[in-house]
């Protein structure tokens, strides 16, 4: 996961007795993202969730009945009552938006959609598909995945409210951001290579313990969850029950590689309010030699796809020096054919990191950074295809 500016330099403090937290900073930021008309009408739902207008998603999960106990039901039983779910919370996020209120005409039910979720989860950890190098290893019995190197144990490395965001995604006072451990793709220029590449960073956290950091979070005022890491994907099943056991309306975001299956798509898509995905590589020979993960271009756009479909987006694409032509074209070529409401992050932040500088001779194409030009080409690119980046760029 390749960050923005942030103070990832900043000394850590101890918080909630177990897991490291940066002290909350001031905010630098005016809320001037919602200056522009059409970030606010793209992405209207988390502005609404932000104004106390509408729920977050997975507080609807929990007020949407699955009718009867889902330990009790086969898998095959589990993922039928997902798809009519899903569909029952479409109709309440349409109530939602038509009502302009909360609904409060949904009650807390004995077993809920999110608890149907949690248990699908479960699941899937003895036999781990959360994404596409579908290792089908089991979690649960100690077993580490082939791409994230984790158990069943989640761990955070860091959390903090993020100035370094995107403006709306940062508002007034930050972007409650958690930083979970180890990452499903190995990026060789990563800047946070330290959090994203040892499984055994950070410190071992329960559900109930990111539901505390979320509820700290919130406490500090952020405008949303932002979920990240590494890669927040294979830590999917913690990070429901934390939301099964949190309940303050604030927007899910999820901050991530999409590298994930579409099983797992389909779970994260019912609680995801906005989707911060990366779209770094036009081609699978890019992707193999610089992330290291095979049949990247295919998973990623249909991930894109799924996500666009199911919230709020802003793509994120990280300009890399020597890659206009074949990646930031194909690109934003496809994102201009198949998600075209999407807001784009045309960045240009990419800095030789991590094995690129200590392999350098292997990486030298990329050991530099991306001339202005490369940068302006890409914009003016966005421009040509009529894409929206300069709010969140
Ligand atoms: S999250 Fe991905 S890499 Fe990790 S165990 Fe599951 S399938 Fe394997």
């Amino acid at each position: 996961m390749h960050l923005k500016a942030t103070n990832m330099n900043h000394p850590k403090v101890l918080g909630l007795g177990r897991v490291w937290r940066w002290p909350l900073q001031r905010a630098v930021h005016q809320p001037y993202g919602w200056l522009d008309e059409v970030v606010k009408e793209r992405l209207g739902w988390y502005r609404g969730v932000l104004q106390g207008r509408y729920s977050a998603k997975f507080l609807l999960c929990k007020q949407i009945s699955c009718g009867g106990d889902p330990r009790l039901k086969s898998d095959g039983e589990l993922w039928q009552e997902h798809g009519r779910l899903s569909s029952e919370l479409s109709d309440a996020i349409g109530i939602c938006v038509k009502g302009d209120s909360p609904n409060s005409h949904l009650l807390k039910p004995e077993f809920s959609f999110l608890d149907l979720k949690c248990e699908l989860t479960h699941r899937i950890l003895r036999k781990c598909i959360f994404c596409e190098w579908r290792c089908k290893v089991d979690r649960l019995a100690n077993e580490r995945g082939k791409g994230c190197g984790l158990d069943s144990k989640a761990r955070v490395s860091a959390f903090f409210p993020h100035f370094g965001e995107e403006p709306p995604l940062v508002d007034q006072n930050g972007s409650g951001t958690i930083f979970f451990t180890s990452c499903n793709s190995h990026c060789v220029f990563c800047q946070n290579w330290s959090i994203s590449q040892d499984p055994l960073d950070g410190m071992a956290v329960s559900a109930r313990d990111v539901s505390g950091i979320i509820k700290s979070l919130c406490r500090d005022g952020v405008a949303n969850i932002n979920l990240v890491g590494g890669e927040p994907t294979p830590n999917t099943h913690v990070i429901l029950e934390a939301l099964n056991l949190t309940s303050t309306n604030v927007s899910i975001l999820w901050n991530s590689n999409m590298y994930m299956t579409p099983e797992t798509m389909q779970i994260l898509a019912d609680v995801v309010d906005i989707w911060l995905p990366d779209f770094k590589w036009g081609n699978d020979l890019c992707a193999a030699k610089y992330s290291r993960v095979p049949r990247y271009f295919e998973v990623t756009a249909r991930n894109h796809l799924m996500a666009y479909r199911n919230g709020d987006m802003i793509v994120r694409h990280l300009v890399m020096p020597g890659h206009l032509e074949c990646c930031t074209r194909p690109i934003l070529d496809w994102v201009a054919g198949n998600c075209p409401r999407a807001l784009v992050n045309v960045m240009g932040q990419y800095r030789p990191e991590h094995l690129v500088l200590q392999q350098s001779s292997e990486y030298l194409e990329i050991a530099r950074r991306p001339g202005l030009w490369e940068v302006d080409e890409a914009r003016r690119y966005a421009d040509h295809l009529g894409l929206v980046w300069r709010p969140v760029s």
